[in-house]
Parts: structure tokens; C-alpha cells; sequence
């Protein structure tokens, strides 16, 4: 196991980049620790694969260095590198046993039989397929084909880290499930570095103790689910993340006041003066309903979703998304909405800004 220091990274696929707009990959300077557990989020082509083929050595970045433990493998092999990684689609050897395909990395690193046959045998029930071991893995579906491929990467204890690229893709929703939880209780077991590329928020949240949110090709932010949901640091984290994600309102700021078309906005922090594109980030969880106080809204839809109801609102002619508990009335006359001023985030041209006690 190692910590993986990215310094300076990035990337481009083209030979000549000549902006940022041209890097696949922007400059990114990161330490994953070691024997953690991390999920990296984002929408499809934000350069998730990019970032885990150079941590990998799949890829070669056109720009920075790559260390495990202090030790520089910028220009290293991906054998040489002593990592396991699972892609998206199968990745067996057909005319094999399911038995053989497990066995095989571990045979390749010339492990002993004894031990070798007991790991399989422990993976294989991981996995759920110890029924069989012995069939040939080209007539099996591509489901249980993507399990072995897991299992493959699973089956070495003494890799330097575990990379998994949307392995759960082809997977059928139950497994999805139990695998996952497989992952979580092989981290804790062996205390791999892992690191889990998803773009679905359930997937990350609930995999990995800190999740690296990818957005254009940037890492925006780096934090436990917990600081995702409470204090998204992009705009795109807030929007991205949540169900339905956080509401995004046009503001000025001055002090520890917003202005939204008119109407004063309490906050519980001083911003001072801010310059730029100003926004309010506010959970849907965090707007609370009523027919007195507070901004005009119109709601047009109510969505009982079981837990909760969604009330699906218009702000100034935008969409103003309301999480309401579950036994609350939506009545007609509720025409206002208020926010928790400590549940307030302020951007400024779609970065979080921290403010100062009010
Ligand atoms: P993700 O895994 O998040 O979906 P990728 O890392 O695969 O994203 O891709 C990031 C960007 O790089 C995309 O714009 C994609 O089109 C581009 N890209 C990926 N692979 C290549 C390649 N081999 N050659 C050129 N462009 C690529
Ligand atoms: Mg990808």
C-alpha cells in the first residue's frame, strides 16, 4: 500500500496544447493517503479515466510527476507500479476457468499453490460465484464475466493501491449493491488505497470515506459526503450532489445581507463587499415554506417521494426546488419561502466564498 502524491499533474491528449481548454486533465496537485478509501465523482467526460490511467500508468502525463511513497513513478510500467485496476467492461480470459482467471495474478507474482487456492476460494465467495469455479468463463454472461474481473483485482493482498473504474456498470442493481459492500469490507479488512471512479452520487457516497469531485477537468473539491452536502465549495458540487441538488439563486451581498430581487436575505456570516457573479446556494432541505415572511414563490408541482415530499417551486421565473417533511400540508397559501441563514452558501463566480463571523 502507498500514498499517492500527484505534483503538478496534468494532461492534455493533444501534442500541441496551446489553453487550458486543450488539457483533458487541468493542473492538479493532490496526496492520497494512504490506505484510504476514495470515491471519484463526476459526470462523463470530466476526466476521471484520464486521472486514474496516469495514476495507473496506462497513460503518460504530458506534464508533472507521479510519487508513491516519495518514490518518483512518472516514467514507471504499470507492472512496475505493483497496481490492480478493473475497468468498466470484462476483461477475462475466455477459454479459462473461472478458478484459472482468478488465479492467475497471483501466479503470475509466483505465489505458493496452497495459498493460492485458498485466496481463490475466498475471493470466489466474495464475488458470490464459488458454484463456479470450474466453468469456463466464456459461456458465463457479462455480468458474472464483470465479477470475475472484480475479483481479479481483488484477489493480490500486497498491491501498492486498488483503482476501479465504473466496474459496477454492467452489474445488475441487487449485485451492485452487495458488491459495493464487498469493496467496503475488503477496505477495511486489508486497508488498501482505493480508489473508486463512479459518476453517480449514491455509488460515492456511500463507498468512500472522501470523495474527489471532478467537474471540466478540475478536481473542485475534496471532502467527506458530509462537507459535499453542507458546504459545497463549486456550485457544480451542490448541483451535482443532493437529490434534487442545491438551489442556485442570483444575489448582491453586502455585510451579512443578500438582496434577491428586492427582498433582504439574512445570512449568518459577513461577506463584505462582493464584486462578480453573485449566487445563494441553498438545499432544498434548508427552504422552509410559509405564508408570511420572506421571497414570492409559486409552486407548481408536489412530489411525494415517501420520505419526504418535493415541492417543485418558481422563484423569480426559476426553478426553486423545496424538501418538505413527509406529514407537513402544502397549502395555497404558502406563497413565501424563507432559508436558514446558517445553511446559506455564498458564491462568487460559482467558488464558495467564506465569510466571517457576522
Ligand atoms: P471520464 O472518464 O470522466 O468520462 P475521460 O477521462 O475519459 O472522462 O475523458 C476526458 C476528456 O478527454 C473527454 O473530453 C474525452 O473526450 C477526452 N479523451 C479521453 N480519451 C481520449 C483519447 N484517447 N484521445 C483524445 N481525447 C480523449
Ligand atoms: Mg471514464
Amino acid at each position: 500500500m502507498a500514498k499517492i502524491t500527484l505534483d503538478n499533474l496534468a494532461h492534455s491528449y493533444l501534442a500541441k496544447p496551446s489553453s487550458e481548454d486543450d488539457f483533458a486533465l487541468k493542473e492538479l496537485n493532490h496526496v492520497w493517503g494512504d490506505g484510504e478509501a476514495y470515491a471519484l465523482l463526476g459526470s462523463s467526460g470530466c476526466g476521471k479515466s484520464t486521472l486514474l490511467n496516469i495514476i495507473s500508468g496506462l497513460l503518460h502525463p504530458s506534464q508533472g510527476r507521479i510519487l508513491f511513497d516519495d518514490i518518483d513513478v512518472t516514467q514507471a510500467t504499470t507492472s512496475a507500479r505493483n497496481i490492480a485496476q478493473v475497468f468498466q467492461f470484462p476483461v477475462v480470459y475466455d477459454t479459462m476457468t473461472v478458478r484459472d482467471n482468478l488465479a492467475f495474478p497471483l501466479k503470475n507474482r509466483g505465489a505458493e499453490p496452497a495459498y493460492i487456492a485458498r485466496r481463490v476460494q475466498e475471493i470466489g465467495a466474495m464475488i458470490g460465484m464459488e458454484a463456479e469455479l470450474d466453468k469456463r468463463a466464456r459461456g458465463l454472461t457479462a455480468d458474472a464475466k464483470q465479477k470475475i474481473s472484480l475479483g481479479r483485482g481483488m484477489v493480490r493482498e500486497d498491491v501498492n493501491a486498488l483503482l476501479f473504474d465504473e466496474p459496477l456498470t454492467v452489474i445488475d442493481p441487487h449485485m451492485k449493491w452487495e458488491l459495493r459492500t464487498q469493496l467496503k469490507s475488503l477496505h477495511h479488512e486489508f486497508g488498501h488505497t482505493m480508489i473508486y471512479v463512479t459518476h453517480d452520487q449514491t455509488e460515492a457516497l456511500t463507498f468512500a470515506d472522501k470523495v474527489v469531485v471532478m467537474y471540466d477537468g478540475r478536481v473542485v473539491q475534496i471532502g467527506t459526503p458530509q462537507e459535499l452536502f453542507e458546504r459545497p465549495a463549486h456550485t457544480f458540487v451542490g448541483y451535482f450532489i443532493g437529490s434534487p441538488g442545491m438551489n442556485v439563486i442570483p444575489a448582491s451581498v453586502s455585510g451579512s445581507q443578500a438582496q434577491v430581487h428586492g427582498t433582504a436575505v439574512p445570512l449568518s456570516q459577513n461577506f463584505g463587499t462582493l464584486a462578480g457573479k453573485v449566487e445563494l446556494g441553498v438545499r432544498p432541505e434548508f427552504v422552509t415554506l410559509t405564508e408570511g415572511e420572506g421571497l414570492p414563490v409559486t409552486i407548481r408541482r408536489v412530489e411525494d417521494v415517501g420520505r419526504h415530499k418535493i415541492v417543485r417551486a418558481q422563484l423569480f421565473g426559476k426553478d426553486l426546488n423545496i424538501v418538505a417533511a413527509e406529514g407537513q400540508e402544502i397549502s395555497p397559501d404558502m406563497t413565501r419561502v424563507t432559508f436558514m441563514p446558517d445553511h446559506v452558501n455564498v458564491y462568487v463566480d460559482d467558488w464558495r466564498s467564506e465569510g466571517k463571523a457576522a
